[in-house]
This record gives structure tokens, C-alpha cells and sequence, in this order.
């Protein structure tokens, strides 16, 4: 279940969400570290699908955040919109953030992320409250295997010219808070790839 009352660590479970690993993940690059002057979170403009869980807890601790909204988008209202089956999602209910004047219901430009701030500023992880999806970016969960998310190639982080660095090695922090003892052994144990490998040839 998850976790509703914040503190340093997050509110997200640190479950085994995934059975699978995509030898991708030990491949792929991502960028030496973020350039939000380059990039200026494009990444944040359609909004995302959160577990009806993550809604839950963003809803219980609106106070932290809600100043740090744009003024069109200060009504909970406006926040989410449809509900959908997802299986990759704990609870296997997905919900998306809607998309409000051009960006995530939670965007600032001025700031980015609004979860991120909010938990910040009150002292609280920074991803405390942030959905799953985005601390995770580019990996992804599909169909109960942990993969890199290829999809969205006109993002400054995902050209390839500027995907200098071993992907776990740039996103090491991320996978260390969101993932269990067990998930992060096997996403950084040294003679990975070979034992997922292995492991996939019995699917
Ligand atoms: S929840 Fe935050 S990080 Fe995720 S898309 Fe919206 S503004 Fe961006």
C-alpha cells in the first residue's frame, strides 16, 4: 500500500513493479546530466498517467503545492481527467494529469514541476509526492517489463547525439529511490546483463 505520511522517502512503494528487464536498459545512454535551458520541459507539455494511488496522495497534500501553480490551473478540477485499466500500475487503475493551457496541470515555467516544488520547499524528498512515471523518465514499465521509453525522440534528452552516458549510470539516484534492495541489485549488479538474458529465454 502506499505510504501517506510523507517523509524523507517516498510516498510511492518500492515494489516490484516489474518482472522483466529489457537488456535495453543496460545499453541505452541518456545525457551527463539535465538541461532544462535545452530542454525546457517539453517532456511536461501533454501531462501523464499516474496510478489512482499517486492521485490520492497529491490530492491529500495539495497545501504544499498549490501556490506553486500556474493561476489557470489552481482548481483540483482542472488536475486529472480519465481513468483507464493499467496493469503496469500497483493498484491497476491509471489516471491521466490533464493537459491545461498547454502543459501539465502541475507545470510552472517558472519553476517546473509543482509536486516537485511543493515537497521541496516543505522540507519533504523531492519526488515525494511527483508521479512514479515522471522520477522514472525515460524508463518505463510496459507490459510488466522494465524498458527504455524510445518513443518520444524529439525530447532534447532522447537525441542521440546528446546521449553521452550508460543510462543506470546517469539515473542512478532516481533508480535508488524508486526501486526495492532487490530491483536495484538487479539493475546494477555487475555481471548484468547476462542473468536477464538468461532469464527472458524461459519466458
Ligand atoms: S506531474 Fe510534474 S513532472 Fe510530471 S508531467 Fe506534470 S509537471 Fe511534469
Amino acid at each position: 500500500m502506499y505510504n501517506t505520511s510523507l517523509d524523507k522517502q517516498s510516498t510511492i512503494p518500492r515494489s516490484s513493479v516489474f518482472l522483466k528487464i529489457d537488456p535495453l536498459v543496460f545499453s541505452a545512454k541518456f545525457p551527463d546530466r539535465c538541461r532544462l535551458d535545452l530542454c525546457r520541459s517539453r517532456c511536461c507539455r501533454f501531462g501523464v498517467w499516474v496510478d489512482v494511488e499517486e492521485r490520492k496522495t497529491i490530492l491529500l497534500h495539495q497545501d504544499l503545492f498549490t501556490r506553486y501553480l500556474r493561476p489557470e490551473a489552481k482548481d483540483p478540477k482542472t488536475w486529472f481527467g480519465k481513468t483507464e485499466p493499467d496493469r503496469d500500475c500497483p493498484s491497476g487503475l491509471a489516471v491521466e494529469t490533464q493537459e491545461v493551457a498547454g502543459g501539465c496541470a502541475f507545470y510552472h515555467p517558472d519553476h517546473g514541476c509543482a509536486l516537485q516544488k511543493g515537497a521541496a520547499e516543505g522540507g519533504l524528498h523531492e519526488w515525494a509526492i511527483k508521479p512514479r512515471f515522471c522520477v522514472m523518465f525515460p524508463l518505463v514499465v510496459s507490459g510488466g517489463e522494465l524498458t527504455v521509453d524510445d518513443d518520444m525522440k524529439s525530447l532534447w534528452c532522447m537525441k542521440g547525439k546528446n546521449r553521452t552516458r550508460p543510462l543506470l549510470d546517469a539515473i542512478r539516484k532516481e533508480v535508488e529511490f524508486l526501486f526495492d534492495e532487490t530491483q536495484r541489485k538487479r539493475l546494477f549488479a555487475e555481471e548484468e546483463p547476462f542473468p536477464i538474458l538468461n532469464a527472458r529465454g524461459h519466458r
